[in-house]
């Protein structure tokens, strides 16, 4: 087409761009209402602590069903709520939203599992993150313990002092705090050292060719290591298959997450999702064991 004419291009480019913000400002729109109309819910994808087996946490995901009934993906949506200014509100409700869930989970008679929120950049430097945590503490009845806040290394760059100050008033509150996507951010390891956080999520583009790709494989060993070294667990993000979850079980990860392990959910199926788990748990342990 390019050959043709030169001044056909053009205009396929600017149509294209024509396309592309008109699709924009239709979605801006739409999150506007979706707002109004809460078309958002949330998700739960379980992670498993890999020696014993067990439920140690879920992961909060949010999730946006438009009218028509078709889904947007969050790094999809995510970005333009960031970028529209919606994403501090937005951001509240998910925590708010979980807080109160999690709690529920408890009083129906589930084990006490941490729920992880994750955090935009954004919410991370709002002023009030402090108090808006404490208060969905307070008005859900959820423990610190209960809560986990996942926060990407890209975040703390911007006012590393401010940034490792807020964690540590977070840290003695007893919140959780985790590094998410850990690798593929670009903060130090002077850095790491100063951050008081609990543990490294490793990023799911590595775990996902750790088992045909050797360098991969060496960095996912790597982080393995260093977070044991740093006193902090470590967690496997996007389990796949067995082979992944046998490697990085074997190289001593604490904890994974994948599709292999469980999907993301709605807070019912969790619950069934884990009635029928411990029923699997408890048969198997009910076996004749050899005495010891
Ligand atoms: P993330 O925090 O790294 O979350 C993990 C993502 O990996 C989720 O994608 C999850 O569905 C997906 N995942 C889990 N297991 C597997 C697997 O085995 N294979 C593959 N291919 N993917 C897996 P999701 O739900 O699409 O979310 C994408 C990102 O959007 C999240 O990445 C997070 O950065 C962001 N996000 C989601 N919910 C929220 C939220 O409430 N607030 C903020 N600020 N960001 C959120
Ligand atoms: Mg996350
Ligand atoms: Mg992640
Ligand atoms: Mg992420």
């Amino acid at each position: 087409r390019a050959k043709e004419s030169g001044g056909e291009t053009y205009r396929f480019f600017t149509d294209d761009m024509t396309t592309q913000a008109a699709q924009r400002l239709q979605m801006e729109s739409q999150l506007r209402q979706a707002l109004l109309h809460k078309e958002f819910f949330l998700e739960y994808q379980p992670r498993i602590d890999l020696k014993q087996g067990k439920l140690v946490a879920v992961e909060a995901l949010l999730r946006w069903k438009r009218a028509d009934g078709s889904r947007v993906s969050p790094a999809e949506f995510i970005p333009l709520l960031e970028e529209m200014g919606l994403i501090t509100s937005v951001g509240e409700w998910v925590l708010h939203t979980a807080c109160r869930e999690a709690r529920y989970w408890q009083e129906i008679g589930l084990p006490k599992i941490r729920v992880a929120v994750n955090l935009s950049a954004r919410q991370f430097h709002q002023a009030n993150l402090y108090d808006v945590v404490q208060k969905c503490l307070f008005h859900s009845g959820l423990p610190a313990s209960c809560l986990e806040l996942e926060i990407t290394e890209g975040l703390m760059i911007d006012n590393v002092q401010e940034s490792i100050a807020l964690l540590q008033r977070l840290n003695h509150m007893g919140v959780h705090l985790s590094i998410d996507d850990f690798g593929t951010g670009y903060s130090s390891l002077a850095y790491l050292k100063r951050f008081p956080v609990h543990t490294l999520k490793v990023d799911r583009s590595f775990v996902n060719d750790v088992t045909t790709d050797p360098h991969d494989a060496a960095i996912v060993q790597t982080v393995i290591h260093l977070a044991h070294n740093l006193n902090l667990t470590v967690t496997a993000e996007g389990i796949e298959t067995q082979a992944q979850l046998d490697f990085v079980r074997h190289h001593g990860c604490n904890e994974g997450q994948g599709y292999f392990l469980a999907r993301p959910m709605p807070s019912e199926n969790l619950i069934a999702w884990y009635q029928a788990q411990s029923e699997i748990t408890e048969e198997t342990s009910q076996e004749p064991t050899q005495a010891s």
